[in-house]
């Protein structure tokens, strides 16, 4: 059994119009037997938050 040890590369970088998020496939290679993986890794940009409201002190009472 060989105990894999992946190195990972990029192979290709692209925008998906669907998820509207970046996407990179990903190869991963065992060191020792070659193995390959492919993922798909899905980058979502962190959600947009609302500025804070700013709330306007009345400090003339
Ligand atoms: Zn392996």
């Amino acid at each position: 059994m060989c105990r894999h040890v992946y190195t990972e590369a990029v192979k290709k970088s692209y925008y998906d119009n669907n998820l509207q998020c970046r996407a990179e496939i990903r190869v991963r290679t065992c060191i020792f037997c070659g193995k390959k993986e492919k993922e798909t890794v899905y980058m979502k940009d962190p959600p947009k938050r609302k500025l804070p409201k700013f709330i306007k002190h009345d400090l003339s009472d």
